[in-house]
């Protein structure tokens, strides 16, 4: 039985989404985490640039819409999408949030990796997701953790991404 849509509703229609992705890491030169180049002696192995950070994010945001996952929009199977720079992928998911009436309150995205340390590199990951988003730095959190060592992100087999994004609809324009 469907249930009764509650809007309109006196409260601000502000909605949450949370993505995750991990990809392998293999030998390489530099990974691509959040929109930034860090130089490494590993690189993340995937379809596009492998960025874990911009792919939590990117289903983070669809989630705010019930808009799908990243597969759904780009299949790992279209060859289009080999090698692609990530931002393609969380700027489309941007589009279909602003085109569902939606303006992005913030995002959060924890890194969770043995190696390379983020910490430098916090402040141009927050800034390339301002740039992609159209929002302020201040919206846009980085964080990072290790696994301690433990299991296969601890063992330098790869690098995970949780991401967590608000958003408030209504404003269609
Ligand atoms: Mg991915």
């Amino acid at each position: 039985m469907a249930h009764e849509d509650p809007s309109p509703h006196p409260l601000p229609d502000v909605r949450t989404g949370n993505g995750y992705d991990v990809h392998r890491l293999v030998d390489g030169t530099h990974v691509t985490l959040c929109g930034v180049e860090i130089p490494h002696d590993q690189r993340l192995d995937g379809h596009s640039d492998a960025d874990v950070g911009l792919h939590a994010l990117t289903d983070a945001l669809l989630a705010t819409c019930a808009a799908g996952d990243i597969g759904d929009h780009f299949p790992p199977s279209d060859p289009q999408w080999h090698g692609a720079a990530s931002h393609i992928f969380l700027s489309h998911a941007a589009a279909i949030v602003r085109d569902a009436g939606g303006v992005i309150l913030n995002v959060d995205v924890t890194l969770i990796a043995e190696e390379p340390k983020i910490g430098p590199h916090r402040l141009a990951m927050r800034s390339a997701l301002a740039g992609i988003l159209g929002i302020s730095v201040e919206r846009c959190s980085v964080k990072a953790t290790t696994h301690e060592t433990i299991g296969s992100i601890g063992r330098r087999e790869g690098i995970a991404a949780i991401a967590t994004a608000s958003v408030v609809y209504g404003h269609r324009s």
